[in-house]
């Protein structure tokens, strides 16, 4: 296949030595045209500058040798295959040994010529030097191997290390230089390499420099196209013609402030004033309410939501379960009903009947309803509202910035949005995460609350907690179970973890027979999970074991002990979260997290959360302790992906990207690189982002 003009949206199969067959494998890598290519960064290299000959290997040293094979031999060992061969240089032998590759075997013949490489042993038998195998490169007679700082890329089992990085070398031999997306004064600021450059070097750098040279500037790239694109977001919200000014809090709001069984917090009341001074200006809110679990977030929820209706505006309140949102959906419910505010449910059991479903559609297109709470499903086609003017999303990283997107395309005007989340994120990070938000803070936890007493146990204690959760049973209280999630791509080693199913098992059978236990699992039916929730909170199951499917904000107050299994594999952000879900109600609480603790790491980690209640400083804790990999990975969902550019080692970058994108955006005179810019970021996030940035 030939063409003779070059774009980056180029099908990949214009790439030379990429056929149909090739294009179906880099599919499943998500490379589907040439700009995905050249954005599918190594994700190691090797650096590999010079060959070794068989008299010079050191003991214990990665080394590359080129030789002629001879004396190849298998055999089988239990379920591994073992091939062993010799190779012969000029200078010696070399005893060579590849594990369960068996596809190898026809192709190591005595005297073919190879590329090998990986770490040298001396093997006391054959007084000789030995090499486990890391790759081998088969070489004609007269080939000169490749030297240098070889790429690593991710790959699936259809394409080989070889086959990728020969595609990209052709793509980059048949792509002109790329166009410069960034203002010179930006590059010469920031000490930035050219684009055409960095994404060359990126893959066949000469040194570790200019790979150095080259990381920062695509990492810087992302984070400041991210930046931009969030900027954007924050811009086009700051339009007074399409905002909504609320009416000034009162009657309606204060009959709800009365009719609360507790006066509100400091820390509530400060937020609910920022959120009201928010919403009677013509700008249109984009707030954030971060506070710890049980800090109280639903009720300022609440009274924005009452604030909207009190001047003839609907509210949305978008929850991230079925059971959540009908636990809001009786809280509401109680409170206002009284108050001839209408609430209304759009639960799955109501999308699931259509002549429901019309009902209820019907009645938030006719403003029958002042307040609709529900999940993803009020996201659907078919839903219109009357008059919206707040939209709420609970525990928001659940939702992508896209579908918050898709709630306001609801209406005319641009309403209000006011997001909450329990995940405490430490400030510098919620530049990536809500760079298009201002945030508010609830620090502190209402008054009263008992605290959770928290002590880590080993598993050698497992039968003495049970007794003692049997024994809060017995006294009327309801426990949680819970057990990490298992993943099947994990090392095998983890095989001997118990799952959640072999826990109820061995529970239920055993020393809780007399007790109702039930299991709880993320991939039973919403349905099925709904009906145990259901049958949990109203307290005829006395013991829930879950997995992490209860991490999210139900409220159980007889529910007073939480055990966590396996501890040592949640993160301490996570456990936080998780027991919340206990110390709701006026009895004493527990939580006792079983842990092996043979690791240092694990023991102080875990202890952390023996002493200390707030969630910030766990979080931060955390980060320091596991890196952010573990602690990014789930609150970022929603925003694209960084492809090369770390929030955690890039802090520093981030904060540069953030400045640089504010003056950017900032500067008119800058509106002629727009246009490349926009083009890119749409070429890197799709429809992620290029549908929000539009003009
Ligand atoms: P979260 O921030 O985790 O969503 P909730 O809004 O569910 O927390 O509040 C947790 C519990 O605290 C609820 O039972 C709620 O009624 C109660 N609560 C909220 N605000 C106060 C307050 N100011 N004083 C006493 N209890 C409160
Ligand atoms: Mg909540």
């Amino acid at each position: 296949m030939s063409k003779t003009t070059f774009e980056l949206t180029d099908d990949v199969m214009y790439v030379k030595g990429v056929g149909p067959n090739r294009a179906q494998a880099l599919a499943k890598l998500n490379i589907r045209n040439k700009y995905d290519l050249l954005t599918h960064y190594p994700r190691a290299y090797e650096n590999h500058t010079s060959l070794t000959e068989i008299i010079d290997l050191v003991e214990g040293e990665t080394a590359l040798v080129v030789g002629q094979i001879c004396d190849v031999s298998s055999r089988k060992a239990r379920n591994l295959t073992i091939i062993n061969a010799l190779l012969e240089d000029d200078t010696g032998e070399l005893q060579l040994t590849w594990f369960n590759q068996d596809y190898l075997l026809n192709k190591l013949r005595h005297g073919v010529r190879v590329l090998v490489i990986g770490k040298t042993k001396f093997d006391s038998w054959s007084e000789n030097m030995a090499m486990n195998v890391q790759r081998v490169t088969f070489l004609d007679a007269d080939e000169e191997p490749e030297l240098g700082i070889m790429p690593i890329y991710p790959l699936t089992a259809a394409i080989s290390q070889n086959v990728m990085r020969q595609a990209v070398k052709n793509l980059l031999k048949s792509m002109p230089p790329l166009k410069e997306i960034l203002p010179q004064k930006l590059l010469t600021e920031h000490e930035l390499i050219s684009l055409d450059g960095a994404a060359r070097s990126i893959h066949f750098p000469q040194s570790n420099e200019e790979l150095d040279a080259a990381r920062k500037r695509l990492a810087f790239d992302e984070l400041f196209m991210i930046q931009c694109g969030l900027l954007l977001i924050k811009r086009q919200t700051q339009d007074e013609r399409l905002g909504i000014s609320h009416a000034p809090n009162g009657r309606l709001v204060n009959a709800v402030l009365n009719d609360l069984p507790f006066a509100l917090t400091e820390d509530q009341r400060q937020v609910f004033g920022e959120v009201s001074a928010d919403m009677e200006s013509k700008l249109p809110m984009r707030r954030l309410i971060q506070g710890d679990v049980g800090s109280g977030k639903t009720v300022v929820a609440l009274l924005a939501l009452v604030k909207a209706v009190a001047g003839g505006w609907q509210g949305a309140f978008m929850a991230p379960t079925e059971i959540l949102a009908a636990q809001h959906f009786e809280t509401f419910n109680k409170l206002l009903s009284g108050l001839g505010i209408r609430v209304g449910l759009l639960s799955a059991k109501v999308t699931r009947t259509q002549k429901l479903r019309e009902e209820v559609y019907n009645q938030i297109s006719a403003h029958g309803l002042d307040i609709v709470i529900g999940t993803h499903a009020l996201l659907q086609e078919g839903v219109n509202f009357a008059k919206l003017g707040l939209v709420v999303t609970d525990e928001q990283h659940r939702f992508g910035v896209a579908q918050r997107k898709s709630l306001e395309k609801k209406s005319d005007t641009l309403p209000d949005m006011l997001v909450m989340t329990a995940t405490p994120i430490p400030r510098t990070m919620t530049l990536t995460i809500y760079g298009d938000l201002d945030v508010s803070l609830i620090k502190h936890l209402p008054p009263g609350r008992k605290p959770i007493k928290t002590s880590v146990k080993t598993p050698r204690s497992r039968k003495t907690v049970y007794n003692f959760v049997h024994d809060e049973i017995s006294a009327g209280r309801q426990a949680y179970v819970v057990c990490p999630l298992i993943e099947h791509s994990e090392s095998e080693t983890l095989a001997d973890i118990d799952s959640a199913e072999e826990v109820f098992d061995e529970l239920s059978n055993g020393i809780f027979a007399d007790v109702n236990c039930a299991l709880l699992h993320g991939k039973m039916k919403p349905r099925d999970k709904d009906d145990i929730m259901e049958r949990f909170r109203d307290g005829e199951v006395k013991l829930l074991v879950a997995t992490t499917v209860i991490e999210v904000g139900v409220d159980v107050p007889n529910a007073s002990v939480m055990v966590v299994e396996h501890a040592e594999r949640f993160g301490l952000a996570q456990l936080h979260q998780l027991r919340g879900r206990v110390g709701r109600g006026s009895a004493k609480s527990y939580c006792i997290l079983i842990a092996d603790m043979k690791a240092d790491l694990a023991r102080e980690r875990l202890t952390a959360l023996e002493t200390t209640t707030d969630g910030f400083k766990l979080a931060e804790h955390d980060l320091k302790l596991r890196g952010p990999g573990q602690f990014f990975g789930e609150a970022q969902h929603g925003l694209p992906d960084l492809k090369i550019a770390d929030v955690f080692r890039d802090i520093e970058l981030l904060v540069q990207a953030r400045k640089a994108a504010e003056n950017f955006i900032g500067d008119d005179a800058n509106l002629s690189y727009f246009a490349n810019l926009r083009t890119n970021i749409a070429l890197a996030y799709g429809d992620k982002f290029s549908q929000i940035t539009e003009a």
